[in-house]
């Protein structure tokens, strides 16, 4: 069997250092060349810490695909550059497993109308680890029989994004089954702008941000007498590697936009 040629994109960043080595100790991977912001023409081994990965440094996602051909593109970068790279990607017939979050609703449905038109497998993953699908599951799962409901997200403080991509698409899986409901007192306001948080439809999304913190997240569902409350904690960035290979070796087999890696576990 031939190996899924691969091209990371955002190599140096904490999540697309566990990627490039994700790729390279995995037997039908190759990693064929890296994507980042500065380091044209460089060789990724002679960046520090790299020392094994004898691959081509692109600052142009398009040269990139251009001379590289890949299968698959793995982006980890930020929501602007990601949302390009991805469809640049697709316009190069390449299909891409985006872990990258903060892309907006249009533009994922754009990217999605996008793939039905080149007939192209795509995953966006706003969490690539297990059990943080678990979560998501088992959140939209209690909601059905609680309908009050906060979302507490907490990670490090470098991300960029708030909420996080978990946060919303957990409201987004929530929502599919709770019927609106503004949650809280009616006349309830705030004395500090934002003390109660996001609101998605009535739901609440709270986004805490703290060094030392990976990626976290508690959903609390509440009802008179009695709350329960489900949460996941990803320790380390080792945690999200398994979902991005299971993305990886689905997409290679897939004509569909898939926004999510619920829909692809059982
Ligand atoms: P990070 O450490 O800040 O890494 C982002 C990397 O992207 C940096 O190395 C950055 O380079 C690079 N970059 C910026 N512009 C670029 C460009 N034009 N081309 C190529 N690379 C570029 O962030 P992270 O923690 O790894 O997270 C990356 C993304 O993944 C974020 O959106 C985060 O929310 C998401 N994430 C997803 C999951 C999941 O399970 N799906 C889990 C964790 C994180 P500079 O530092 O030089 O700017």
């Amino acid at each position: 069997m031939d190996k899924i040629k691969i091209v990371v994109a955002g190599p140096r960043g904490k999540m697309g250092k566990e990627a490039v080595q994700l790729v390279m100790n995995t037997e039908n991977y190759e990693l064929v060349a890296v994507l980042d912001r500065k380091y044209e023409g460089m060789k990724l081994s002679e960046i520090e810490g790299f020392g094994n990965a004898d691959v081509p440094i692109y600052t142009s996602a398009e040269t990139c695909f251009e001379t590289e051909k890949p299968d698959v593109l793995i982006d980890l970068t930020t929501p602007e550059v990601g949302k390009l790279h991805t469809k640049t990607a697709l316009s190069y017939g390449i299909r891409p497993v985006v872990g990258t979050t903060g892309f907006s609703k249009e533009e994922m449905n754009d990217l999605e109308g996008f793939c039905r038109e080149k007939e192209l497998g795509c995953i966006i993953a706003p969490n690539f680890a297990v059990g943080a699908i678990l979560m998501m599951k088992f959140s939209q799962m209690a909601a059905k029989y609680f309908e009050d409901i906060e979302i507490i997200e907490l990670h490090h403080n470098q991300k960029l994004d708030a909420p996080s991509g978990t946060a919303y698409k957990t409201a987004e899986m929530i929502a599919q089954v709770r019927e609106q409901k503004k949650q809280g007192h009616p006349n309830e306001h705030e004395t500090l702008t934002g003390a109660r948080g996001a609101d998605y439809e009535g739901m609440r999304i709270h986004s805490v941000r703290l060094p030392g913190l990976v990626a976290h997240q508690q959903v609390m569902l509440g009802s008179d007498g009695q709350s329960l409350t489900i949460r996941h904690d990803s320790y380390n960035r080792g945690s999200f590697m398994s979902g991005v290979k299971l993305a990886v070796d689905t997409v290679v087999k897939l004509d569909t936009f898939v926004y999510g890696l619920e829909n692809i576990i059982e």
